[in-house]
């Protein structure tokens, strides 16, 4: 920590708006004091890398919130790689996930995914578990977590939870976290079968350093004469929430992929995501870049 003068000083000149001196911050050893402190402090924000929660302090939105810094708890960093899949600390960073042997090898668009994020100073500070907590609609880890079908596992002081990754979203910036419920891990298995085809297209303003406009990421196994045995598609950005794309799925999965069948799927998409006019895109342009890289992927261009 600075020194009382050099904060305020740098205080000044980064103009910030967020009190120094104001910020009340928990600083529990290990996981059981973290959820004790937290179930007694249910209105402190869990503190991991700050990347998300930083910006706003800096804003003067969270003067006087206290803050559960996570960062002591060295049981929650780290990814464990079983037979079956990876069991991810949450304080795993996106640096440590894209570089993962066994996620550049069995989940590639996960590694895909955080390797996306920010830039590298980011990706070595923020982690997963902060990523999915702040449960932002441009998240980019979700739809490779979507279409691989993870699990986030929660604790708190009433006990232990475990959500497909889907149900953990509620809405924009909202999860279905309860009050004084951290995520404690999060489990993503391997698929059975390595998928014939498999793509990650993030598309925003560059090509690197930026916010999502659309995240499409989707897994394909084909069968005997070309037959769909399983398409599994998720796009952020789009929704509220990831969407993993239901309608396109049901009307693919068991049929003969033709390209009559493409254009039936990707009139379809209209009914799985909802974009948006905002800040950084539009409806429009969304939906189009959306359908092009759904269109490619069954193709197989
Ligand atoms: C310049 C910049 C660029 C960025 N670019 C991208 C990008 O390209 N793609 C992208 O997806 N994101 C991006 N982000 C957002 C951010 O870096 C990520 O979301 C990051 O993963 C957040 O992790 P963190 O550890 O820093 O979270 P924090 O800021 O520490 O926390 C974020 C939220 O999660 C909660 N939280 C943290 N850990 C837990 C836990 N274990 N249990 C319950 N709640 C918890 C916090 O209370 C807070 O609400 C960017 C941010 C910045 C500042």
């Amino acid at each position: 920590m600075f020194p009382k003068e050099h904060s305020l000083r740098f205080a000044q000149l980064g103009g910030m708006r967020g009190d120094p001196f104001g910020m009340k911050v928990l600083r529990p050893a290990g996981p059981a004091e973290a959820v004790r402190l937290y179930s007694q402090n249910p209105e402190a924000l869990p503190l991991a890398g700050g990347t998300d929660l930083m910006v706003a302090w800096n804003s003067g939105r969270l003067n006087s919130r206290t803050m559960l810094d996570l960062s002591r708890l060295k049981e929650w960093r780290g990814i464990e790689a079983t037979q079956d899949g990876v069991r991810i600390g949450p304080l795993a960073t996106h640096c440590e996930i894209e570089s993962h042997p066994a996620i550049l090898k069995r989940l590639p668009l996960l590694a895909e995914a955080c390797s996306s994020v920010g830039a590298v100073q980011i990706r070595h500070r923020g982690t997963i578990g902060g990523n999915i907590a702040n449960a932002s609609p441009a998240g980019d880890s979700f739809p490779a977590l979507a279409v691989y079908e993870a699990f986030v596992h929660t604790v708190s002081q009433e006990g232990r939870r475990s959500l497909p990754i889907l149900e953990l979203f509620a809405g924009v910036k909202k999860t279905a976290l309860k009050p004084g419920e951290l995520i404690e891990r999060i489990d993503v298995r391997f698929p059975a079968e390595p998928p014939d085809r498999q793509v990650l297209r993030k598309v925003g303003s560059r090509q690197a350093q930026t916010l999502s406009k659309t995240v499409g990421a989707g897994l394909l196994w084909l069968g005997r004469g070309g037959v769909v045995l399983e398409l599994r598609f998720a796009f952020g950005s789009v929704a509220p929430t990831v969407k993993r794309l239901k309608a396109v799925e049901a009307a693919v999965n068991g049929r003969k992929l033709t390209a009559e069948l493409i254009e039936r799927a990707c009139a379809l998409l209209a009914e799985d995501i909802s974009p948006i006019d905002d800040i950084r895109s539009t409806r429009q342009y969304r939906m189009v870049v959306s359908r092009n890289i759904l269109r490619a992927f069954l193709a197989g261009a």
